[in-house]
């Protein structure tokens, strides 16, 4: 049960030291504020950590406590080996990205996640996918179990995983649970606003820029129950932006009156797109990014897929013929 899992979860963190923390590629709100969320955990603890992820953290999350102590990894070289893992917020072990050279051959990994497609591949799984958060996770683990670390910087990383996953209260994962959290947080004298503002508010100049072409590239689809957008490297060249600019764009298509479906397709580099799903509706988009080897939740999904923008376009609409009729 959920309870074991938490359980175990407790006793995995209690009986091992010198932990390597890490979330997925191209986090988000809720990947930077559960790594951080453990970071204010073990520091509590006592315990000695690292935090890593494969690329950059999105710079709208920099006002978080620890911020820089998240290590990128394509910039910053660890040559050292881990035993303990603690993975936050990965559905499966392709969504942690090239970071397998800093597990150690016997390394045990703690998997808390609240994707339903998690694959369950850590040695303790704590896998919720009622949770709207992973930070959701966190918090019910720190109730349970540490009780003693709630705090302002603790209670921030937390809030804002749950601030960014439910899209600001809005989603339909928004349940009376979640408001309830948030107002627990919120007396740790956190700033909703301020982190609002900055978790989901802020738009850069790049990303203005971006958008202009993008608005260029919207098509629909089957009787416009689809929508979709692309970003070729052409256009991110031309405009300089890079990828905190181009967050954010799949709302765009998505929230168009009577679109079921919503789809940003980036060009990530020659031959490969990177395939973001929204669905308004009852299309379950998890299911479909998982044919093409992604997955995510009902709502928001996606998938790289190795060919050109053209191809990605064709093989997805194709399959969405399908899930229309
Ligand atoms: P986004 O479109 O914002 O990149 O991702 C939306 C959701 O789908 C997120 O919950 C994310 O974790 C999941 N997701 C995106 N890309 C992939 C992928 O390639 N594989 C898996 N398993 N999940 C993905
Ligand atoms: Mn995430
Ligand atoms: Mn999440």
């Amino acid at each position: 049960t959920y309870r074991q899992a938490l359980a175990q979860a407790s006793q995995f963190i209690k009986d091992h030291d010198q932990f390597l923390v890490v979330s997925h590629v191209n986090p988000d709100g809720d990947a930077t504020g559960s790594v951080l969320a453990v970071a204010h955990l073990l520091h509590f603890l006592g315990k000695s950590y690292m935090l890593v992820n494969e690329g950059a953290s999105p710079r709208r999350f920099s006002f978080l406590k620890g911020f820089e102590q998240i290590i990128n990894l394509s910039e910053t070289p660890v040559d050292q080996r881990f035993r303990y893992v603690i993975a936050v917020d990965v559905a499966d072990q392709e969504r942690l990205g090239e970071i397998g050279p800093l597990f150690s051959d016997d390394a045990e990994l703690l998997n808390i996640d609240h994707h339903p497609t998690n694959t369950r591949f850590g040695q303790v799984n704590v896998i919720q996918p009622e949770a709207a958060s992973t930070t959701e996770i966190l918090y019910d683990l720190c109730q349970r179990h540490f009780q003693q670390a709630f705090a302002p910087d603790l209670a921030e990383a937390l809030y804002t995983g749950l601030l960014t996953d439910t899209g600001g209260f809005r989603y339909a994962n928004t349940t009376h649970k979640v408001l309830e959290m948030a107002a627990d947080l919120l007396t740790y004298n956190l700033r909703p606003a301020k982190i609002a503002q900055y978790a989901l508010e802020t738009i850069t100049t790049g990303h203005i820029k971006i958008l202009k072409q993008a608005l260029d590239t919207l098509t629909f689809a089957y009787e416009q129950q689809v929508a979709l957008m692309s970003v070729s490297l052409e256009a991110i060249h031309q405009t300089g932006v890079d990828r905190d600019d181009i967050d954010g764009l799949v709302g765009y298509p998505s929230n168009i009156a009577g679109v079921k479906v919503g789809i940003l397709l980036k060009e990530v580099e020659q031959g490969q797109v990177k395939v973001s799903l929204r669905s308004r509706d009852t299309v379950n988009v998890a299911e479909i990014a998982q044919v093409f080897g992604g997955g995510g939740h009902a709502k928001a999904a996606g998938f790289t897929y190795r060919g050109t923008l053209a191809e990605a376009k064709q093989a997805l609409l194709a399959k969405l013929e399908e899930v229309l009729h």
